[in-house]
């Protein structure tokens, strides 16, 4: 079953869709038409409860009115201004909003922060800042970056080449210099953990392997999830990140923490920053910041990162970078607004509240068929399916296609399904998506 155009809708062809199988689904397409709540509606007018807000983005769920008149209003009043030697009130007052609440609170002094309009854009961003702040430091030799396997880092050729998913990279060049610590997943040891996986932390001693090898001195930033989302929702072992973070300070590497998606509340804390206690000196964030209404992300850097910039003659711009839509004025009107739903309704730590019911529904899965392992942590989960020999990733297309059709939309990595509903999601709806992801289970071969 398809969600099926309605007879008036516009033909398929022209819209080449992103990170889709174009000819699959446009054989079979699933259309949303409306969004509200907890739920979408299909443009045949079936229900779908939302379990990963809309792409890990709807964090404070769809159409809330104040995100909306927000936008409408600044539009009204000023549609677009440029952010090149010019400014806007809203984005300065957004800005000051953003750090106020920045991770780590004031004592890590992430409190300087640069807009860009999406999550690739702030990591290219976050990337070129740590460049630029070695070569102003006098640490010009340190320009390679370094990534994990498995990471997603979006898809500008900055994340591609930090980034670790191979079918992301494969048929493009890459920055030169850019190399990887092993991922954090390990089956064998950590199947079924429940909190944060006992085996691992010693996988940060990549690291230490990188900088024998290429020396730190030519080493600028590493950059990691916290928790790897698009890559399959991978924990880091207990102790995993207090190691990378002190690696990287002992030998001048900078730390860029990549929490587009566990930015704004995914964890149960405002950031991964705050739910792990661990300080890097960049933060990238995007999607749940303006509650995916309005394309954009801001960059947390700490001072010290952004001051070293802050030299040389007062009319010289300091950091060649930005975009026409740096601090586009309706996205920080949305990115306000959602502030103050995120405050006025604790959402930034309903997560940790609602955690442990999350865990064990999922972790009820457990004996389900197919299942090899199931991880959760805060608002996120995933369920790993074993792949079939024959054709990987197929069961974890069955299975997305089997929840859609029964009313639940999920996102399928591979043979993986993630989870990361909006977190105004009720107790009776965490179970309608364990009853209907169980009874999927059961129709899938
Ligand atoms: N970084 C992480 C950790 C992400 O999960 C994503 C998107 O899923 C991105 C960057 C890229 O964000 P965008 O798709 O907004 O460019």
């Amino acid at each position: 079953m398809s969600s099926s155009p309605p007879a008036n809708a516009p033909s398929l062809d022209n819209y080449w869709m992103p990170f889709t199988a174009n000819r699959q689904f446009k054989a079979t397409p699933r259309l949303l038409a409306e969004a509200n709540g907890m739920y979408y509606t299909t443009t045949d007018g079936r229900e779908v409860l939302d379990g990963c807000a809309g792409l890990w983005c709807v964090n404070a769920g769809h159409g809330r009115p104040a995100i909306i008149e927000a936008v409408s209003r600044q539009l009204q009043v000023m549609d677009y201004a440029p952010s090149f030697q010019m400014g806007h009130p809203i984005a300065f007052d957004f800005a000051e909003q953003l750090a106020a609440m920045a991770p780590g609170g004031p004592a890590a002094g992430l409190d300087r922060i640069f807009f860009a309009n999406s999550g690739s854009e702030a990591v290219d961003s976050a990337l070129k800042i740590a460049l630029a702040y070695q070569h102003a430091i006098g640490q010009g030799t340190r320009t390679r970056l370094i990534g994990r396997e498995r990471g997603y880092h979006g898809s500008g050729f900055g994340g591609i080449s930090v980034g670790g998913l191979v079918n992301n990279r494969r048929a493009f060049p890459l920055l030169p210099g850019a190399d990887h610590m092993r991922h954090t997943h390990d089956l064998e040891k950590n199947a079924f953990s429940k909190g944060l996986p006992e085996h691992g932390a010693e996988l940060a001693d990549d690291l230490e392997g990188l900088v024998a090898l290429h020396g730190a001195e030519t080493i600028a930033a590493v950059i990691v999830e916290p928790v790897a989302g698009g890559g399959g929702v991978l924990l880091p072992p207990k102790g995993y990140l207090e190691r990378l973070s002190e690696i990287c300070t002992r030998h001048g590497i900078l730390l860029i923490f990549d929490e587009v998606i566990t930015g704004f509340g995914r964890l149960g804390s405002a950031f991964a920053v705050d739910y792990f206690g661990v300080v890097p000196d960049i933060v990238t964030t995007a999607k749940g910041l303006t509650n995916g209404c309005f394309p954009m992300g801001a960059i947390f850097a700490s001072r010290k990162v952004h001051d070293a910039l802050m030299q040389g003659p007062e009319e010289q711009i300091e950091l060649f970078h930005g975009y026409t839509y740096s601090g586009h004025p309706a996205g920080c009107a949305a990115g306000i607004a959602t502030i103050e739903i995120h405050r006025q309704e604790g959402l930034l730590t309903r997560g940790s509240e609602l955690a442990d019911q999350w865990q064990d529904a999922l972790h009820s899965l457990a004996e389900s068929p197919h299942i090899i392992d199931i991880r959760t942590i805060g608002m996120m989960a995933a369920i790993e399916l074993a792949p079939r020999p024959d054709a990987p990733g197929a069961r974890g297309y069955e299975l997305f296609v089997d929840c859609f059709e029964h009313g639940l939309m999920t996102r399928m990595t591979g043979d993986i399904i993630a989870l990361s509903p909006p977190l105004i999601i009720s107790p009776d709806q965490i179970d309608r998506i364990v009853t209907t992801i169980s009874d999927a289970l059961k129709h899938i071969t």
